[in-house]
């Protein structure tokens, strides 16, 4: 059997780390083409001596994406792996779909940002877009052998981050460390400032209205601080699918990087009997404005206010991670910036990063003068 070549972009990052340990427990499938990391080079080096992969790529140099392309049709790279972080490589994303290769895609803000565009140039092209958001995978698990005219639900679970139990009140004084320590999933800071805020989840909320092309109406959110059931399908004949797991990266990765296969993920399999219960909560859209404010932009469908709350969004994390702003600031630079923005949606990929660094500015303007 011929053996998947495949590339990895951001392999020094959290989902990128994951990765290799998949690849390297199934070096008799794949073979690793390219591995790329921002500014990494050791992590970089290290990854592609670990994988044996032909090349490693800087994508902080200018010429670093049609380098990517080259590779990626000169090699015939059959899959990539899309680990980088942030809405800064939506073009490459993009890129890459409209050249006709698949792509496994963990960069979530991508999708908000551009879903529609990314989804037409897939389909165009034939380019398959496998999801690794555990939410996501576990959507396109369930939905496997279905038939989308028979969904009535669809349910992404939420862990609700640390602070769940704290009261709305005690938000002014979260500070970065609290706010970087999740209590399931270990991931890169700006996800899991994300989860914290909640922001996390109504991002996957707008990845799901693309990635499956669901309405609004059909999808849901619900509270599971277990972290076991990875979101649930609930069918017209009042059947409901899920998909259980450990909270671990690897098994997503697997899922993707294998398809239509199933690999070695290296994860144990869940012991349903150490498991005491499953619990289920409504999530508490007062307390955590950043998901009810995302709540909001799905229903208007407008990739304008979608790119501008992603933007706003990833300016106020990086801000808060500098300690310029404070926890509780970051919802209200969304809405601050959200409140200019002129509904003018993206027709084009050029028009969509042009929005993107409009909206990017808005909000530096306002936490450079908080
Ligand atoms: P990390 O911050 O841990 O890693 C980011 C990776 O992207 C690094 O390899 C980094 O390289 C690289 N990178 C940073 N900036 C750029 C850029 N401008 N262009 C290209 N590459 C860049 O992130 P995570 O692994 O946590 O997350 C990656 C993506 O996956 C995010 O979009 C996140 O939302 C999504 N995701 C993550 C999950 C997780 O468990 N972590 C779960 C589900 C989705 P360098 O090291 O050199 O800086
Ligand atoms: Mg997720």
């Amino acid at each position: 059997m011929n053996k998947k070549k495949i590339g990895i972009i951001g392999v020094t990052g959290s989902v990128g780390s994951s990765s290799v340990e998949v690849v390297a427990a199934n070096s008799d499938l794949f073979d690793t083409v390219f591995v790329t990391a921002h500014q990494n080079m050791q992590g970089l080096e290290k990854a592609k001596n670990l994988l044996n992969a032909k090349y490693a790529v800087l994508t902080s140099s200018p010429e670093s994406s049609r380098q990517i392309l080259d590779i990626i049709n000169n090699e015939m790279v059959d899959i990539v792996l899309f680990a980088a972080a942030g809405v800064s490589v939506v073009r490459l994303v993009y890129d890459i779909v409209k050249n006709g290769t698949h792509i496994a895609l963990a960069n979530k803000e991508s999708i908000v940002t551009a879903g529609s565009l990314i989804m037409n140039e897939a389909k165009n092209s034939g380019a398959k877009i496998l999801p690794v958001d555990s939410e996501h995978s576990a959507i396109f698990q369930c939905l496997l052998g279905q038939q989308k005219q028979y969904v009535s639900k669809i349910t992404l679970t939420a862990s609700g981050g640390p602070f769940r139990h704290r009261p709305k009140e005690a938000f002014n004084y979260i500070n970065k460390k609290e706010a970087l320590k999740h209590p399931n999933w270990s991931m890169g800071s700006k996800i899991t400032v994300d989860s914290a805020t909640m922001m996390n989840k109504g991002l996957e909320l707008i990845e799901a209205r693309f990635l499956f092309d669901m309405k609004s109406e059909k999808l849901d959110v619900i509270i599971h601080p277990e972290s076991i059931i990875h979101s649930y399908i609930t069918f017209t004949d009042g059947s409901t699918i899920a998909q259980l797991g450990m909270p671990d990266m690897k098994t997503p990765i697997a899922v993707a990087l294998g398809y239509p296969d199933r690999i070695n993920s290296t994860v144990q399999p869940l012991n349903m009997w150490e498991q005491k219960s499953l619990t289920f909560f409504k999530p508490d859209l007062q307390k955590f404005k950043c998901l009810k404010i995302a709540v909001d932009v799905l229903k208007t469908d407008s990739n304008a206010l979608m790119t501008a709350m992603n933007a706003a969004n990833e300016q106020a994390v990086y801000a808060f991670l500098k300690e310029k702003i404070v926890f509780k600031d970051i919802p209200d630079v969304i809405e601050e910036v959200l409140g200019k923005v002129e509904i003018q949606d993206a027709e084009t990929i050029d028009e969509a990063e042009a929005n993107i660094i409009k909206y990017q500015k808005a909000a530096e303007e306002i936490t450079g003068r908080l």
